[in-house]
């Protein structure tokens, strides 16, 4: 076999372990930086404030208004936040919706980040900044979205329900499948795909099962770190379309849709690249596509579109929206198939093998 590939290392400093959320400042400090905004969801203010607490005199203020789908406006009111208190630069706390906020407000101020995630959503890890204008959902990709220092503490995971968990794990596990066969796919991404789902797969039960076992969620996040580096370091395809399609122009909730959408796509491109998959099923017992279904169905997780508020009467307009524009993917993406893939996630039914 003569290899021949381009392999780029995003340049984050991963700080991994249980109680590396006190050691928030030493990080901030090693920025070179005095006046931290920390940002969170409405929900987790509480926890925010108690790591503005532990910062001192390194934290400006707060921010606690992060909502999913990083809407504009919401950014526009953290910059003027940023701006008021002269922060130089953000904490991040909490999971995906917390993190593209604080990749926003950098994108627009190229800021320094430390994000300290507590799902497994993997975006920290990631050049990648999804926001939403109108109503619309677009991603670009910049280095100045990277957040610079990411600091893993698996104890900051234990009040993430079983329900969530496992619905945030799923999510990650996407992205290492599609980067199994990503079109610029190389050795090292491949390396930490397979120890992503490995990860996973050994954790995301213990976590299901009893939500403060510790080293089951010290397992799962160190899963979703690999799993969100081979995100942020190649090209998704079909799967991640699709979730993008019904997240953005259907409201439907990231996670769950991730979680319900994924034994369809991997099964659908396991047709086409089946050798590349193999791994995948190999990890999980089986066809790639049931295997991960009866993982899924194993850990409770949603089955079908259906059960998460999406009428029947859009797949149609789904299926439109997800091949009007063409994308790299293994297996060619037409809108039949395509109707008929949705259709069978809408139902919750178990892919043939
Ligand atoms: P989220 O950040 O919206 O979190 C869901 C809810 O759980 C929030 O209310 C949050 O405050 C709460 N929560 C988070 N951690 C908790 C904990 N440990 N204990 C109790 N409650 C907790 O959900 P998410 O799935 O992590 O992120 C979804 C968003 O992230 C979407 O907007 C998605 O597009 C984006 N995303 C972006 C990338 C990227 O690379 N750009 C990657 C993955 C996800």
């Amino acid at each position: 076999m003569s290899l021949e590939f381009v392999y780029g290392g995003n340049p984050a400093r991963i700080v991994f372990g249980n109680g590396a959320r006190r050691r928030v400042s030493e990080w901030v400090e090693a920025l070179g930086c005095r006046r931290a905004l920390v940002l969170t969801t409405p929900q987790q203010r509480a926890e925010g404030a108690a790591l503005a607490g532990q910062l001192g005199p390194l934290a400006a203020g707060q921010f606690a208004g992060a909502v999913m789908h990083t809407p504009v406006e919401v950014t526009e009111q953290a910059l003027a936040r940023v701006a008021e208190l002269g922060a130089d630069c953000l904490v991040a706390l909490g999971g995906g919706s917390t993190t593209g906020l604080g990749k926003a407000i950098a994108y627009r101020t190229d800021l320094p980040q430390v994000v300290v995630p507590t799902t497994y959503a993997g975006s920290e890890v990631t050049p990648i900044l999804g926001q939403t204008a109108a109503g619309r959902k677009t991603t670009l990709r910049d280095p100045r979205v990277l957040p610079e220092i990411v600091i893993y503490d698996p104890e900051l995971t234990l009040g993430l329900s079983a329900a969530v968990s496992v619905t945030s794990g799923l999510n990650a596990i996407a992205h290492a499948a599609e980067a199994l066969y990503a079109a610029d796919r190389n050795p090292i991404t491949t390396l930490l795909a397979l120890e992503g789902l490995r990860a996973m797969r050994q954790a995301l039960p213990g976590v299901a099962a009893v939500p403060t076992d510790l080293a089951a969620r010290g397992g799962a996040l160190y899963g979703a770190w690999l799993c969100g580096t081979v995100l942020g370091s190649v090209a998704m395809a079909l799967h991640h379309k699709l979730c993008h399609t019904l997240g953005g122009s259907f409201d439907l909730p990231h996670a769950e849709t991730h979680a319900v959408m994924l034994p369809h796509t991997v099964g659908f491109n396991a047709a086409a690249v089946p050798d590349l998959l193999q791994p995948l099923g190999a990890i999980f017992g089986g066809a790639p596509g049931p295997a991960l279904y009866d993982f899924a169905a194993s850990l409770k997780a949603p089955l079908a579109l259906r059960d998460l508020g999406l009428a029947e009467a859009a797949l149609d307009r789904a299926a439109d929206e997800a091949t009007a524009n063409p994308y790299p993917n293994p297996r060619p993406v037409d809108r039949a198939a395509i109707r008929a893939l949705l259709q069978a996630a809408w139902e919750g039914r178990r892919p043939e093998p």
